[in-house]
């Protein structure tokens, strides 16, 4: 499962910031979760419910999920448009030549611990 992979490189990610910082107990971790990253949020929150219970350090720790809207940009034209309503081709030149700049990620953005 997508959701269970991601969840232990975050618990795994946690505990590597939370030695460095002399962290013993996490009590929130908020992810950036882009529009076009594929998770799936209330998978998610069940794999984290699952899978914290298992490691102390972040045994009580809530799992906040931020989205991240996905933007592409047009190589043709230079503007940037909003993915998910528009896809691939450029809504302002109906240019198919686009990439995706952000919103396929799956990142840590905040860690609140003791
Ligand atoms: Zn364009």
């Amino acid at each position: 499962m997508h959701e269970l992979g991601i969840v232990k490189h975050v618990i795994k990610t946690v505990a590597d910031i939370a030695a460095e910082n002399g962290i013993s107990r996490v009590s929130r971790v908020t992810l950036a979760v882009g529009e076009v990253s594929g998770v799936i949020p209330d998978q998610m929150l069940d794999c984290w419910d699952w899978f914290r219970q298992k490691t102390e350090l972040v045994k009580d720790c809530a799992l906040e999920l931020d989205t991240l809207p996905a933007v592409t940009l047009c190589t043709a034209c230079g503007r940037e448009y909003g993915t998910v309503r528009y896809g691939r081709v450029c809504p302002f030149c109906a240019s198919p030549e686009t990439y995706l700049l952000r919103g396929n990620e799956c990142v840590i953005k905040e860690i609140e611990g003791e």
